[in-house]
């Protein structure tokens, strides 16, 4: 009974200096965009009483027994209490009074100063954030009941219902270290469920450095392998550290661990999946860590767009949190450590290259979009990444830029002196044109990716020597130009009149495709029509298609082709006999459309019932036989 009277004489009530005022109404309207972080606050907390502790007894200044300093998270459900308990450093009436009244006064930051020239101290959790106070989120009490870990001290209780007047007692408590008691507001009952704490340590106290208890049970790995030697370190360390962040994924293709002082403190992993050849802008693949405390998985603003593609850990306490977005994009330090990751993937990649080019080649599928959206994204990625960046042709064959570009040089070199680039975005729907071209010497690119047209234009407005055309854009002669003169008239087939006969005919039976005509010898065993699109005209219509800005006048354009008429063709030159040509223009229209899969609905139909009336003239039947009429056959307009 005298202990309580002593301790009801010992009571203290007190107010808490004037910046701290307007923090509590601050933080009940959750300045934090989740409320669940106060856990997270509050047990990391914990970790640094901790860790000065364990920092204390390497230096001599503490000389009993560590014990077990494992922390235990327990929920009171009769109570509505939650607590967290830890063995750390502790505080004595003054400390709370201090520390904990003070929230402006950041004791790690003292901490910090104190022992700023040992070569430790970097292990203490930094300020980020709110911290202990967010624990008024949740509740409608807190109690801190706290034994520090100096042999003399007497146990504190403090308590404060969320305004500014707290209560400060003396306390039992046996051992060193704190208790953080949270009175659980009626709103925030949610958080008595072992469920619902179970998930909230784990997603940000899996790796926190000291054992955290719940139920008995450890919820964390003090050692997660990030912070380890990568010398130490075998690839299954790594493809089992990524199935513990990722059960579900696919195995990753490689890794890079980072590992860094200075100027800045990072380390991580960051691991390479098969991406394949769609960008699926996977969100919060990567899981920011700031001295293993899991801080978000939304690093838009700190690394750059391509990175996201990436899978892994990054962990440093020098990235400002709880700061505006824009903030964070300006930082010195994000840019640097932005720098430093772009600097250490494409050095990995060239490792990866000099190594094996083969299992680099065998890997490329998988990580082109990756290495093309950095190349096309960050400039400076794009200078690193310029010589593993590969191309591959038709035949399946792969080159980096340089070594294509040396391959094709002689053959492929145009009137302008421009390096030729000549490519499919689908090998088999041209196979026409890939054909041509690979006949007659020309080596044609595979560029059927996702973003391969905006990569395209990227390597034309960095390597002005290039110059890069689909197999389609032009009839096979004319797709590197070697000349200047346009062939002499004497040289030409057909007379002037001749040609517009022709021509006419075909601009007629053209008149609804968008399509212009276009007369050309193209030799006799070549097709009697040939469909080309003009590369310029085509790219347009593809950026206004994907949305680019300022294009939309191309958006509503329909496919503009031309079809290029070959006059050296029997069929064609026949025409000059002949009157009603348009029927047979149409045909061959039709024909090359088709070659092209280009002809449906009606116009297939259509097409599909004048050949059958056309091969009918050819084959038509000796004698006459009786046939069922179940409509009259309608006739087509043409
Ligand atoms: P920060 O941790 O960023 O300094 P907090 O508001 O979370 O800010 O905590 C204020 C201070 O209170 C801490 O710096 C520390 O000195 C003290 N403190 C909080 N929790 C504990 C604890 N579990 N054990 C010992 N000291 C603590």
């Amino acid at each position: 009974m005298a202990e309580v009277k002593d301790q009801a004489q010992n009571m203290e009530t007190g107010s808490i200096s004037v910046s701290t005022e307007d923090i509590f109404p601050i933080i009940k309207r959750s300045l934090y965009s989740e409320q669940e972080i106060f856990l997270r606050e509050l047990v990391s907390n914990a970790v640094d009483a901790t860790q000065k502790l364990k920092f204390l007894s390497t230096r001599g200044e503490f000389e009993g027994e560590l014990g077990a300093l494992d922390i235990h998270v327990k929920i009171d459900k009769e109570a509505k209490t939650l607590t967290i308990s830890d063995a750390g450093i502790g505080m004595n009436a003054d400390e709370v009074k201090k520390y904990i009244n003070q929230v402006a006064f950041s004791g790690a930051e003292e901490f910090v100063k104190k022992f700023k020239d040992a070569d430790k101290s970097e292990d203490i959790i930094g300020k980020f954030g709110l911290g202990f106070y967010s624990a008024f989120m949740v509740s409608k009490e807190v109690e801190v009941v706290s034994r520090s870990y100096r042999d003399d001290e007497k146990a504190v209780r403090w308590t404060c219902d969320g305004t500014t007047t707290y209560t400060i007692s003396e306390a039992e408590k046996e051992n060193r270290g704190t208790d953080i008691i949270l009175h659980l507001d009626e709103d925030s009952l949610n958080y008595l469920e072992d469920e619902r704490i179970k998930t909230i340590l784990n997603k940000y106290c899996k790796f926190l450095p000291v054992p955290i208890q719940f139920n008995e049970e450890q919820v964390n790995n003090p050692e997660p392998l990030w912070r380890k030697t990568p010398a130490d370190l075998k690839d299954e360390d790594y493809t089992a550290f990524f199935k513990e962040l990722y059960p579900f994924a696919e195995e990753p293709l490689f890794w890079i661990h980072l590992n860094v002082d200075y100027p800045f403190n990072l380390t991580g992993v960051l691991f390479f999946p098969k991406i394949k050849k769609d960008i699926d802008p996977r969100k919060n693949q990567i899981q920011l860590y700031s001295r293993q405390v899991f801080i978000t998985d939304e690093v838009t603003d700190i690394v750059p767009d391509y990175l996201m593609l990436l899978q892994g850990v990054i962990d440093s306490p020098d990235i400002p949190l709880n700061v505006s977005r824009s903030y964070l994009q300006g930082d010195p330090n994000v840019k640097k450590i932005s720098n430093y990751i772009t600097k250490k993937v494409a050095d990995k990649l060239k490792e990866l290259y000099k190594e094996d080019a083969t299992k680099y080649e065998e890997k490329w599928d998988d990580i082109s979009v990756f290495v093309k959206y950095g190349m096309l994204t960050d400039e400076k990625f794009y200078e690193r990444a310029e010589d593993i960046c590969l191309l591959q042709n038709v035949e399946g064959a792969y080159f980096t830029l340089d070594t294509y570009k040396e391959k094709v040089t002689t053959l492929q070199t145009d009137k302008d002196g421009k390096v030729v680039f000549l490519y499919t975005s689908d090998k088999d729907g041209q196979d026409i044109y890939v054909k041509a071209a690979t006949t007659k010497g020309y080596d044609v690119l595979n560029m059927d990716g996702a973003i391969d047209s905006h990569f395209i234009g990227l390597l034309e407005r960095k390597q002005d020597t290039t110059r890069w055309a689909r197999v389609d854009a032009e009839t096979i002669d004319k797709l590197i130009p070697k000349e200047d003169e346009a062939p002499k008239e004497e040289e030409l087939l057909l007379t002037e009149d001749q040609r517009n006969k022709i021509k006419e005919a075909f601009e007629k039976a053209a008149a609804n495709d968008h399509m212009t005509i276009d007369l050309q010898d193209l030799g006799a065993e070549q097709l009697p029509v040939m469909l080309t699109r003009n590369e310029f005209m085509r790219r347009m219509r593809e950026q206004a298609a994907m949305g680019g800005g300022g294009m939309a006048m191309f958006g509503d354009m329909p496919d503009s082709m031309n079809a290029v008429v070959n006059t050296s063709h029997t069929l064609v030159q026949g025409m000059l006999d002949r009157e009603d040509n348009e029927p047979l223009a149409k045909q061959l229209l039709d024909l090359a459309l088709l070659s092209q899969n280009m002809l449906t609905g009606e116009k297939l139909t259509s097409f599909i019932n004048r050949s059958v009336e056309m091969i009918g003239k050819e084959f038509k039947p000796k004698a006459k036989r009786k046939a069922k009429k179940k409509a009259e056959p309608k006739k087509t307009e043409e």
